[in-house]
C-alpha cells in the first residue's frame, strides 16, 4: 500500500541568475514497510528530493507537483501543519551529522527536546525516553550528557538515527547515512538502520551514491540522473537485468564487477543536453536521442524506465 506518492514533482530555484531544475518532473512511491533507494551520482537532485518532501528547502525555491502522504499533499500545508509532520510523522536523517548536531547541547538534550516540542512532555520523562533511544542505537545511556565532539563519525550517526526514529514516524528519510564512515563503521550502521526500521515497521526513503549498501538495504530502487527519474525496479531485477544504460554503467562501477565508471562528466541542472540528458555518456546514443526527450514507461510490471531503448515495447 502507496505511503508516499509523488507526483510530477518539480523543484526549481535561481542560483546566480539560471534556473536549476533540480527535481523536474519526478514520480515515485514509497510503499508502507518497505526500504526504497534513491541513488545517482552527486549533484543529480536527490538530497533536494529528500529535503523537498518535507519542505526543508530556502524560500526562494519554487515547487510544482503532488506529495502526498497518507491522503495529505505535503506541498499545499501551512508551515504550522507541516512542522508537526517533520520528526513526527516523517523522519529524516540529514548528511553529515557533524553539521547536523548542535555542537553547544548534548545528545540527550538534543532527543529529549524533539519530545518535548512535538510531545509537550516534562524534562524528565523526555530525558528518560532520550536515554531509551541511545541504549536502542547502542549507546550507553550514560553518555547522553556529553556533546557531539565527544562521539565519533559512527556514534554521532548513531545519534542521529535515534533522532530520526524519536517519535516513531511512519517514514523515515535517510540522506547518505553512511557517508565518510570507514566500511566496518559502514556496515554496522547499514545493519542498524535495517534492524530498526523492521521492527518499527517504518518506511525508509535511502538516499544514497552507493550501490552497495543500498544493495544491502533496499527492496526497490529508483535511479536518479539530471533532476528525473530514469528507472525504478525491485533491487533484485536492478542487480540482475539493469535496463537503462545509466544503470548499466553504474552496476559496472562497482568494485565486483570491474570499476568501470560512466565516462564524461554528470550535467549541469541548469542546462541540461538536450534531448535525453544523458546521451553525451551514453553508449547506446541514438539520432532521436539528442533531439527528444524520452519518458518513463512501464517496460513489465514493476519496472518503468525513461530511455528510448524501450518505448514502443
Ligand atoms: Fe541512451 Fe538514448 Fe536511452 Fe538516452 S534515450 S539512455 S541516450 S539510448
Amino acid at each position: 500500500m502507496s505511503l508516499l506518492k509523488i507526483q510530477n514533482l518539480k523543484v526549481h530555484f535561481n542560483a546566480r541568475g539560471k534556473i536549476v531544475k533540480a527535481n523536474n518532473g519526478i514520480d515515485l512511491e514509497v510503499r508502507e514497510n518497505e526500504v526504497m533507494g534513491l541513488i545517482g551520482e552527486t549533484g543529480c537532485g536527490k538530497t533536494i528530493l529528500g529535503r523537498a518532501i518535507i519542505r526543508l528547502l530556502s524560500d526562494n525555491v519554487e515547487f510544482a507537483g503532488k506529495i502526498i502522504y497518507k491522503g495529505e499533499d505535503l506541498l499545499c500545508l501551512p508551515e504550522d501543519r507541516l512542522r508537526k509532520i517533520r520528526g513526527k510523522d516523517i523522519g529524516i536523517i540529514l548528511q553529515n551529522p557533524s553539521a547536523a548536531l548542535n555542537p553547544v547541547l548534548s545528545v540527550g538534550d538534543q532527543i529529549s527536546e524533539i519530545y518535548r516540542y512535538h510531545g509537550d512532555m516534562k524534562k524528565q520523562e523526555a530525558g528518560i525516553r532520550a536515554a531509551k533511544m541511545l541504549e536502542m542505537v547502542g549507546i550507553d545511556p550514560k553518555r547522553m550528557y556529553e556533546y557531539p565532539h565527544q562521539f565519533s563519525g559512527g556514534m554521532k550517526q548513531r545519534v542521529m538515527i535515534a533522532m530520526g526514529l524519536a517519535l516513531n514516524p511512519g517514514l523515515l528519510i535517510a540522506d547518505e547515512p553512511t557517508k565518510g564512515l570507514d566500511p566496518a563503521t559502514k556496515d554496522k550502521i547499514v545493519y542498524l538502520i535495517c534492524e530498526l526500521v523492521k521492527k518499527r515497521n517504518t518506511s525508509l526513503l535511502l538516499i544514497t551514491h552507493d550501490l552497495g549498501v543500498a544493495e544491502k538495504m533496499c527492496d526497490r530502487i529508483a535511479v536518479m540522473y539530471a533532476g528525473e527519474i530514469i528507472e525504478i525496479a525491485t533491487i533484485g531485477n536492478i542487480l540482475s537485468h539493469p535496463k537503462h544504460p545509466y544503470t548499466q554503467d553504474l552496476l559496472n562501477s562497482l568494485p565486483k564487477r570491474g570499476l568501470n565508471p560512466t565516462v564524461g562528466e554528470s550535467p549541469s541542472l541548469s542546462s541540461p543536453p538536450s534531448g535525453c540528458s544523458f546521451h553525451p555518456r551514453c553508449k547506446c546514443v541514438m539520432d532521436e536521442c539528442t533531439k527528444k526527450h524520452p519518458v518513463l514507461v512501464e517496460t513489465e510490471k514493476g519496472t518503468n524506465v525513461r530511455c528510448f531503448l524501450y518505448e514502443g515495447n
